[in-house]
């Protein structure tokens, strides 16, 4: 079959480089510190209430925005954490992840040939989905050493031609948790261009040193322009669960569900129930579980840069990225793949969070995991790098 009689965008993607490296990790036997799932599942009661309802019901579709109490329960954890008030009836949509959530925000709200922002380093999924729905992609590009949003980059990036931007915070790989000054730079270009933000927002919780979590429809005139796209699985160490949502303004999240009627339509009720349990009597978990990684944080910092990487902050997220530089030339694919078999730890090369001309030195290892994995993985790439002579 010839590859040009296919969608030329998906025709010419390869495997996400998570499936890529996961696959290795198994073969190797190595650690897996590359794709970003918590060694431990999360909590027994939001299980439970999962398993209860799928031996009672309900298990026939439920209703295509999402269910009714999972809808309500949603709109009170964005009340209770930021202040925020949405309507649940029209203002709040459940999604099959957060990948569809941000793939139906796309669909819904680009046409072809309009402009999309992205902030590079960004989340493998957005370039794809964006190109497919013909959007022009424009990059605002994070600098070493801050990464920080500046008026330069952004000026750059926004012309009259732009629809939305695309920001996720805090972000995955480089776990950069935006600031207030760097939000409202960007609400004024917002303003100023009429466009809208799609904001990624799955480890809102994961921010550590006692930084704040901004969402930036909380900002002035942002209610309107803004939707919030969040994460069960990241919430509840429950990745494989795939519950997401959307929360934003009435007039876009109605067309957002017009996207997402014909992607999923809806998504398994037994487990949005078991999130109902979570959101109502567990968010104490996702907060508690930001100490536990933050302590994980420091853990993998201290052992990584023992090991020969230098390693930059992780201000929130389950990832800590780090230059291999010191301890090899090799681009940093190759330089993964090898870590992977003869290190026996698994990690994401960052080129793939980019667009042209990626950088080729940086890593990104997950430390969503128990101390002793970390200490595991922190011993094998002492052992190796101690032995390995510069690639
Ligand atoms: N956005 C970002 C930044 C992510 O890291 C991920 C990975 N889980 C997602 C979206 C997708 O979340 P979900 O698993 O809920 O689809
Ligand atoms: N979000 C996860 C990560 O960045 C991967 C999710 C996936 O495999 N699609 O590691």
């Amino acid at each position: 079959m010839q590859a040009q009689r296919f969608n030329p965008v998906f025709s010419g993607l390869g495997t996400t480089i998570f499936t890529v490296m996961s696959a290795l990790a198994v073969r190797h036997q190595a650690i897996n510190l590359g794709q970003g799932f918590p060694d431990e599942d999360g909590p027994e009661e939001i299980r439970e209430a999962a398993a209860r309802a799928l031996q009672n019901g309900p298990n026939q579709y439920p209703p295509m925005q999402g269910l009714a109490e999972l809808r309500s329960a949603i709109a009170d954890h964005s009340r209770r954490f930021y202040g925020l008030e949405f309507d649940p009836g029209s203002e709040v949509l459940v999604t099959s992840g957060a990948t569809e959530a941000i793939g139906d925000c796309i669909m819904g709200l680009l046409s072809r040939g309009d402009e999309a922002v992205v902030i590079e380093p960004c989340y493998d999924s957005y370039r794809p989905m964006l190109s497919a729905m013909g959007a022009n992609i424009r990059t605002v590009r994070l600098m070493p050493p801050e990464f920080r949003l500046t008026e330069a980059a952004l000026g750059e990036a926004f012309s009259p031609d732009t629809k939305l931007i695309l920001i996720n915070s805090p972000l995955n790989p480089l776990g950069r948790v935006f600031d207030r000054s760097e939000l409202e730079l960007l609400a004024e270009f917002l303003v100023r261009y009429d466009a809208y933000a799609i904001c990624d927002e799955v480890y809102e919780h994961l921010v550590f040193d006692g930084r704040e979590q901004i969402p930036l429809i909380t900002l002035p005139d942002m209610r309107e322009r803004c939707v919030r796209v969040g994460s069960a699985g990241k919430m509840f160490s429950l990745t494989g669960w795939k519950i997401g949502w959307v929360c934003g303004p009435r007039c876009l999240v109605e067309v957002i569900t017009k996207a997402h009627q014909f992607n999923t339509f809806t998504t398994s009720p037994a487990l949005q129930l078991g999130i109902v349990e979570g959101l109502r009597n567990r968010v104490d978990f996702a907060v508690a579980n930001t100490r536990i990684l933050e302590a994980r944080r420091n853990e993998i910092a201290q052992a990584l840069a023992a090991a020969g990487f230098a390693v930059l902050g992780s201000e929130g997220t389950y990832f800590i990225t780090a230059s291999i530089r010191k301890l090899s030339n090799e681009q940093d694919i190759d330089f993964c793949r090898r870590m992977t078999r003869e290190a026996g730890v698994a990690a994401i090369p960052l080129s793939v969070f980019y667009g042209d001309d990626p950088p080729t030195d940086l890593v990104r290892f997950a430390f969503c995991k128990t101390a002793q994995t970390i200490a595991d993985a922190g011993e094998r790439l002492c052992r190796y790098f101690a032995r390995s002579p510069a690639g």
